[in-house]
């Protein structure tokens, strides 16, 4: 019991800190927040995700690449552009790494505007910390578990934010229905994201990608975009405009 809890625990703090600290704030700049607030941030991503923390700054690039070159050959991470989902990720992967080292040509023209800690960030990448949480992992699997077959989960642990794009990158390109013509193939995959935190929306995404709540139809329900606005309410960050950030600015 303790083993699944600590799973479903992980795989949501790590997709949350992911589509909130990564995707919407660093990557798309949704909303701001003070300079403390995003130090308390940096770090409570690293704490959620782990051995598999990604730098906001190589993600923003990343990402911006993936919005400006949407499933054409210049998508870092295309299912439509890769043999299958492994392929992608080693893809994707190695662009990602090139943004870590600034030797992606590809992504200059994304530069600038994100949040950055460049000593959180290099130890976060370092083997010791990456050794270290993998160690805790394992240790919480020797003491709690009560089955074998529990230990299968402990790999995805190690890899929690590869296995979370995996998912959104290959079935929110490939699965699911539209809304809208992106010229993309971008899709919306479930219709009550539970698994992925509102990132399986990615055909309103991709269409409104300045809106905070990835729910566009009624019925669309983004459940991470409850939480962002109660953090505006609190005052803890500061939604843009109702206009870009509500509304959304057509791509
Ligand atoms: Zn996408
Ligand atoms: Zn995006």
């Amino acid at each position: 019991m303790a083993v699944l809890l600590f799973f479903v625990a992980h795989w949501y703090l790590s997709l949350f800190t992911q589509t909130f600290f990564q995707h919407r704030y660093a990557a798309h700049r949704m909303f701001t927040m003070s300079p403390l607030m995003e130090r308390v941030f940096f770090v409570l991503t690293y704490l959620a995700q782990g051995s598999s923390f990604m730098s906001p700054r190589a993600y923003a690039l990343l990402h911006r690449m993936h919005h400006a070159y949407s499933d054409t050959a210049q998508d870092p991470h295309s299912p439509h552009h890769s043999t299958n989902a492994f392929v992608m990720m080693w893809k994707t992967r190695t662009t990602y790494q090139d943004c870590i080292k600034g030797t992606s040509v590809a992504a200059q023209r994304f530069a600038g505007d994100y949040p950055e800690w460049i000593s959180l960030e290099d130890f976060a990448h370092s083997a010791y910390s990456r050794l270290a949480w993998g160690l805790v992992y394992v240790l919480f699997y020797i003491n709690f578990a009560t089955a074998w077959w529990q230990y299968l989960l402990l790999p995805i642990h190690l890899m929690m934010g590869a296995v979370h794009g995996a998912i959104v990158n290959w079935a929110g390109h490939k699965y699911g229905y539209q809304n809208f013509d992106n010229h993309d193939k971008s899709r919306n995959s479930l219709v009550f994201d539970f698994l992925t935190g509102g990132e399986l929306f990615q055909n309103n995404h991709h269409k409104l990608p300045s809106r905070v709540n990835f729910g566009v139809k009624k019925w669309e329900v983004d459940p991470s975009y409850p939480i962002i606005w109660t953090l505006d309410r609190l005052g803890i960050i500061q939604l843009k405009t109702p206009k870009s950030a509500v509304e959304g600015v057509a791509a």
